[in-house]
């Protein structure tokens, strides 16, 4: 049966076992891929990279997603972790347009452009620094290039200390029908020691421009782990953002890398990081307020009302995940532009240049900007589909995933299975001769149980975020 609004099942309530959590939480992907990009290695200029791009126009491919990565921001937040460039030189929004029209002009030459569009995403930084005049023309460069379907989702970041109505009315003139809005905490004294003060009248404000518009969906972003947050302030944010009604929220972990984004390190300098503790009471406040709001945790920091196309895509199997998270939209090729954007066809993933001047180099001689990729193997295609059904599905049916994947799942991987035993005995999964099923108590600890079938994952060798 076909899941819709109208029949719906209640929704299965994961567990919080907060030992559990303690004991098994570790570093570990966020499996938007597999492998993982940070095992991305062939170099951007290999043969093999160039023609998986050329095999993705077989015949009988399916859709085309597109991102595009809009770097610029005002100011810095001191916790981002994103590819960002700093500037308040509005001519930097016009130059990158004008190099993003030259590498869509190199991507579709190489593929087949009739394929419809069902998934568009503005990532940044903060997509709104490109003024409206440059918002519409990205849209002109995406129409002209490209075939969006009628019902593609098309979804923009958003940050309400950048936003105007003329941006929102430019968006969706050009089409884009969601959007995820950066708040991270409500807090005032948080939000000085993060640097990024956001009253939040510019929140409701947003919301309510984004709402008359006509976006189907709003989702909110916030983060957990930052400076000063306590479990009783992040309470308050989680109350206060309730009060906006989002589609969807999308709570982070918050990931400190000062080897990677050296403003961090204002943090530890001043001693107002919390401790593991504090973080992990902040998210058992916001995952039990969440869901007792009627809110379904999808997995993995997001949650979204029983009624939307993600919970119910959840509860009908229908569930995918890419470089932008949970999606509905199914066997899609992502084609990343601009820096550090990440592409992914059926047999390769690429990532471009993060630095704006290779990025730029690179378009300027005509050549696609990849710097890195990886093109997958027959085992790697396994264990893609494997890991991405635990994270999405949260159970691995052995019969239907035989005949998907051309071995016998059961004997192929009974190391990997026999190595789910201690989550087993801790009631975390449950093993049994046709397959695995993620109990409610492990659906927050899905990373885990997807790693175990990560073979390129190597216990402290992985600098990633803390499964919690
Ligand atoms: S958090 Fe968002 S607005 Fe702040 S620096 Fe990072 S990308 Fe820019």
């Amino acid at each position: 049966m076909i899941l819709t609004e109208e029949n719906l099942p209640p929704p299965v309530a994961p567990m919080l076992d907060l030992d559990l959590i303690r004991k098994y939480s570790v570093a570990a992907p966020r499996y938007t891929s597999y492998p993982p990009a940070t095992k991305f290695t062939i170099p951007g200029e290999a043969r093999e990279l160039q023609d998986a791009i050329a095999d993705d126009n077989r015949p009988g491919a399916g859709p085309l997603s597109l991102y595009f990565h809009l770097p610029f921001c005002e100011t810095q937040c001191w916790y981002c972790g994103c590819s960002t460039v700093v500037t308040r030189n509005r001519d930097s929004a016009s130059s990158y347009v004008d190099d993003l029209e030259r590498e869509v002009a190199l991507v579709a030459a190489r593929i087949d452009r009739k394929r419809p569009v069902t998934q568009i995403h503005f990532g940044g930084g903060t997509p709104t620094f490109l003024p409206p005049e440059e918002l519409a023309r990205l849209g002109m460069l995406i129409h002209g290039n490209f075939l969006p379907s009628s019902d593609c989702e098309f979804g923009v970041e958003v940050d309400p200390r950048r936003l105007t109505a003329e941006h929102v009315e430019a968006l969706r003139v050009i089409g884009a029908n969601r959007a995820s809005i950066g708040v991270q905490d409500t807090n005032p004294q948080v939000q000085l020691a993060i640097h990024r003060w956001q009253p939040p009248e510019l929140n409701a404000r947003a919301i309510s421009w984004l709402r008359e518009a006509g976006f189907k969906s709003v989702n909110i972003d916030l983060i957990y782990g930052l400076p000063l947050q306590t479990a009783e302030t992040f309470s308050k944010t989680i109350d206060e953002v309730l009060e906006l009604n989002p589609d969807r929220l999308s709570v982070f972990s918050y990931a400190h890398v000062p080897w990677l984004k050296p403003a961090q390190r204002i943090f530890e300098a001043r001693k107002q990081l919390p401790g593991p503790e504090e973080k992990l009471a902040m998210w058992a406040v916001a995952h039990t307020k969440l869901t007792a709001a009627g809110y379904v945790d999808i997995g993995l920091d997001h949650f979204a009302r029983a009624n939307d196309e993600l919970a119910i895509a959840q509860r009908n199997g229908t569930l995918h995940r890419n470089f932008q998270g949970y999606s509905t939209q199914a066997g899609s090729s992502l084609y990343g532009f601009g820096v550090s954007s990440i592409s992914s066809t059926f047999d390769s993933y690429r990532q471009n240049f993060k630095g704006l001047d290779e990025w730029r180099q690179a378009i300027a001689a005509g050549q696609l900007p990849i710097d890195r990729g990886l093109v997958l193997t027959d085992e790697d295609h396994r264990r893609r589909t494997l890991t991405m059904r635990v994270m999405c599905d949260r159970r691995l049916d052995f019969r239907a995933l035989s005949s998907i994947l051309g071995v016998d799942v059961a004997s192929h991987y009974a190391p990997e299975i026999a190595e789910l035993a201690d989550l087993e005995a801790d009631g975390l999964v449950v093993c049994s001769p046709d397959g695995i099923e993620v109990t409610p108590k492990g659906v927050p600890l899905l990373r885990v149980v997807a790693m175990r079938f990560d073979a390129t994952f190597t216990p402290g060798a992985n600098r990633h975020s803390q499964t919690i």
